[in-house]
């Protein structure tokens, strides 16, 4: 009856809304989402479950839709994974050289070519700069993040939006919780009308963006050259 609560801000002191249930005159219960605090914010839970229930809609994968979420995600994994391996050849090379620079420094310091105090410098820069460059490649994308892996986990991720609204419907209350939490991560205000929400899941925000440039178009319409930014396209990999 109030999956809702502990997810919603009263709108005039922004406390958390609680909720609780008061007897009707034919003995029958109405539940409200109402402010701890002072003010008079109150909200039948009925409308604001309802509200957000639709809100759901927002973030359905209908087929063809999950088809061009699954492409721009795996698009983008596919060019930061190539930017990641022509880095990691330039970082191997880099750390090649700095080897070869030292290990001439010891050699030339063994044939007495230099003295202790250059070789010591010389070993001390040397050691500095690969410890930097091994930091960077550690840093990279991991190899054995397969496309394999990246296709399994978004079939997972399309499986669960595809009938989000329907899902939610039929989910026990932990389950709605746990998705409404996945969905947003920080409290919503929710004002009588609609609502805010500062932050969103990101993966959730590129299919918000699909679902609102494909909307715009027009029956029949191919789903190409959509504008998307590249920065929200990469977001779709993070929640992987
Ligand atoms: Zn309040």
């Amino acid at each position: 009856m109030l999956p809702l609560r502990g997810f919603l801000e009263c709108p005039d002191c922004h406390r958390m809304l609680t909720g609780s249930a008061s007897r009707g005159r034919h003995g029958n219960y109405f539940h409200y989402y109402h402010c701890a605090g002072n003010c008079k914010c109150r909200f039948k839970a009925a409308t604001v479950n309802e509200y957000f229930e639709n809100e759901l809609l927002n973030f359905q994968l209908t087929p063809g839709i999950a088809d061009h979420f699954k492409a721009i995600v795996i698009d983008v994994f596919k060019s930061e994974r190539e930017g990641g391996s022509n880095e990691r050849l330039l970082l191997a090379d880099q750390i090649d050289k700095q080897e070869k620079i030292l290990s001439n420094a010891r050699r030339r310091f063994m044939m007495e070519e230099i003295d202790a105090e250059d070789f010591k410098a010389i070993k001390t820069e040397s050691t500095a700069t690969l410890r930097v460059l091994e930091a960077k490649l550690s840093d990279l994308p991991s190899k054995g993040e397969s496309l394999k892996t990246v296709e399994g986990l978004l079939d997972i991720v399309i499986q669960k939006y595809s009938d989000i609204q329907i899902h939610y419907r039929s989910a026990s209350i932990i389950e709605k919780r746990k998705l409404i939490g996945s969905i947003y991560p920080k409290n919503l205000c929710y004002d009588g009308t609609g609502h805010r929400t500062p932050y969103l899941n990101t993966a959730l925000e590129l299919i918000l963006q699909i679902n609102r440039q494909l909307k715009g178009k027009k029956k029949g319409e191919r789903y190409t050259n959509l504008h998307l930014s590249p920065l929200v396209a990469r977001r779709g990999i993070e929640l992987l």
